[in-house]
């Protein structure tokens, strides 16, 4: 069975930053990580070992008990900024410069007196992060959710981590719904986002199983399978070369292997060596 990797896998700058911060944290028990820093859950097991607090997503109304807390690649919005400041927490930023970007572009669409659409998962940290500082908003998972609009003019942009022909679709549908609407577009897909999915399009014309590593929490590795799916290719999610089932690739000639945005590249080289073991057992067996 061939193994074919995709040109552009696994962890993306923004995460990669983040992570080289929290190295040359000196005392990591006296930090407290706002949310997951990355949802790749070897990772944050690897946080944990190291010393460093965390808080829930899910509980991150509370006040983190340390002085010094840490904003995750995701982003927090100014108001969330305000509220840890006011309280008195020292703050370690790692933001993904592109999330900050949408941060702008929210803010920019605002203030030209637009209602601001943001195409993404309702709940998501980023996502959160961004509409907690805007005062009249939508947040669009799908295309049978646009509706016709009050306001007449409208901003719209992306989680970064949108697939583009998602925001394509969404994009039509607010036209289709708005047809006399001032739209303005703000184009905040991330580009690692974007390199990722050309490369699996393209890997997808070689293979005829596909194989996605990354936390199961993962928006853009959850992305990368359903795009696998749509165009009815079998693809496998994995978060380690533990999770790999030999039955999967019976009669495959060819696999793929992609990766999320948050995923270590020794994961991936551990799951493509397991791929290897797969395929000389299958050999030997013939
Ligand atoms: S996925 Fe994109 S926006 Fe998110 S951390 Fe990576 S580079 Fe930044």
């Amino acid at each position: 069975m061939k193994i074919i990797k995709a040109d552009v896998l696994g962890m993306c700058f923004g995460v990669r930053d983040a992570l080289a911060i929290m190295d040359d944290v000196r005392r990591p028990d006296s930090v407290t990580i706002h949310g997951e820093l990355v949802h790749n859950e070897k990772v944050l097991d690897d946080l944990e070992e190291r010393g460093f607090r965390m808080l829930a997503e899910t509980r991150r109304q509370a006040l983190p008990m340390t002085d010094t807390v840490l904003i995750t690649a995701h982003g927090i919005s100014a108001k969330e900024r305000t509220r840890l400041a006011d309280a008195g927490k020292k703050l370690i930023d790692t933001t993904c410069p592109l999330v900050t970007r949408a941060h702008h572009a929210a803010q920019k669409l605002q203030a030209e007196g637009r209602h601001v659409l943001v195409i993404g998962k309702r709940g998501h940290v980023e996502v959160q992060g961004i509409v907690e500082d805007l005062r009249s908003f939508d947040v669009l998972q799908a295309p049978d959710e646009v509706r016709t609009y009050a306001n007449t003019k409208l901003g719209v942009m992306c989680q970064t981590t949108t697939p583009t022909r998602h925001a394509e679709q969404i994009r039509a549908a607010i036209k289709a719904k708005n047809p006399h609407a001032d739209i303005r577009y703000v184009d905040t897909i991330c580009h690692p986002t974007k390199d990722h999915q050309q490369a699996l399009e393209r890997l997808m014309n070689e293979v005829e199983a596909m194989v996605v590593v990354g936390g199961h929490n993962s928006n853009n590795t959850r992305q990368l399978l359903l795009r696998c799916q749509e165009r009815g290719l079998p693809a496998y999610h994995v978060q380690g070369p533990e999770d790999l089932r030999p039955e999967w690739f019976e009669h495959v000639e060819a696999v793929g292997l992609s990766a999320g945005t948050s995923t270590l590249d020794e994961t991936i080289d551990a799951v493509e060596s397991a791929l290897q073991q797969i395929s000389v057992e299958r050999l030997v067996a013939a």
